[in-house]
């Protein structure tokens, strides 16, 4: 069976293993025929040898965690054969801490939680896969050519989620949203923004490519520049680029009673000049919150499948700008101007 794995820790050791064993009745009695996993920033991360863990006592990492695939068998009956699923990528830390306890494993308190291609559990880029049926989401079947964008709409799910918890928090009425960044996470959290009814900005570093054409059909307002340069302050933003510079500017650009969601994992390193006690103080003065989110439990997965339904399907498939059959991983896994999503095909 063919497999992409990595040697974590081992920079550029991204490989595609001909021979990979069969995935063993452990990993979940659910068996699983990919037909696709898309590639996202965490995966060339990992290929850096920035991130990532094997699976204790081994060396290999099977790399993919944005999945799909059809069902071949099920003796749980919760799936048919032939179902279109995707399976989610965190599992609860074995303690489990409180909130693994509770199916919130998005929130894991300890760090022990593992995650399917990225830390200590095998991903879903080979050619079979096994899961347990309760960490499988089912798909529309019209979904087939787009459903591995499950996992990055189930990531701005859990965001849009949260937000709204903090929004609660008094009297709340929110219209603007400005999302930074227009690559996968960005546009979904986009499309997210416009089928809440919100007047939806879109700010990116390039007006090239696919990108505002997109945006213009989501019924977003599209923007290059500077965050600080913008005309109007957002009452939500969702900071999608991990950009230090981009990250600082909206927390300084969020309106009254404004919520700042960061998505973005930035790169240790950069150093941006800040005046902490203006940005304290616009801060406290505007009662803002900043706060980060990352990962999605089962209630978001779920969420997300419908929020998928209700899409533009050609939309959905205008994300994906580059499909790499498996024999091509290498060509998937470096960046080329114009992506936004690319997927590996099996
Ligand atoms: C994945 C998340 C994961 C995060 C941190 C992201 O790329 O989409 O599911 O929790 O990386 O590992």
């Amino acid at each position: 069976m063919r497999a992409i794995a990595v040697t974590p820790g081992t920079k550029d050791s991204l490989r595609l293993i001909e021979d990979a064993p069969e995935p063993p009745e452990s990993e979940g009695q659910v068996l699983v025929e990919a037909l696709a996993v898309g590639v996202c920033g965490t995966d060339r991360e990992i290929i850096a040898a920035d991130y990532g863990d094997a699976p204790p006592g081994e060396d290999l990492l099977i790399l993919g965690h944005e999945s799909l695939g059809r069902v071949m068998e099920d003796p749980t009956g919760t799936f048919q054969r032939g179902d279109l699923v995707a399976g989610i990528v965190r599992h609860p830390d074995p303690v489990p801490c409180l909130n693994c306890a509770v199916g919130e494993w998005d929130m894991c308190r300890n760090g022990e939680y593992t995650e399917c291609g990225i830390k200590e559990r095998h991903g879903f880029a080979r050619e079979r896969w096994r899961v347990e049926p309760d960490f499988a989401v089912r798909l529309d079947p019209a979904l087939a050519e787009v459903g591995m964008l499950l996992e990055p709409t189930s990531v701005v799910t859990k965001a849009w989620e949260h937000i709204e918890a903090v929004g609660r928090r008094a009297h709340w009425d929110p219209q603007t949203v400005l999302v930074t960044g227009a690559g996968p996470i960005g546009l979904l959290a986009a499309l997210l923004a416009t089928q809440r009814g919100l007047t939806t900005h879109i700010l990116d570093r390039t007006d090239a490519g696919p990108k505002p054409e997109l945006a213009s059909r989501l019924g977003a307002t599209y923007h290059t520049g500077q965050v600080k340069d913008l005309d109007f302050e957002p009452d939500i933003v969702v900071e999608c680029t991990g950009a230090p510079p981009v990250v600082v500017q909206v927390i300084d650009k969020v309106g009254r009673d404004g919520v700042v969601c960061l998505t973005g994992v930035s790169s240790a390193g950069e150093r941006v000049g800040v005046d902490a006690g203006a940005l304290n103080r616009a801060v406290v003065l505007e009662n803002n919150v900043v706060f980060g989110s990352v990962n999605a439990n089962r209630r978001h997965w779920s969420a997300a499948a419908g929020a998928l339904d209700k899409a533009d399907r050609a939309w959905l498939g205008d994300l994906i700008t580059r499909r790499v059959p498996v024999d091509g991983y290498a060509e998937a896994y470096a960046p080329r101007d114009g992506d936004i999503k690319v997927v590996l095909g099996f």
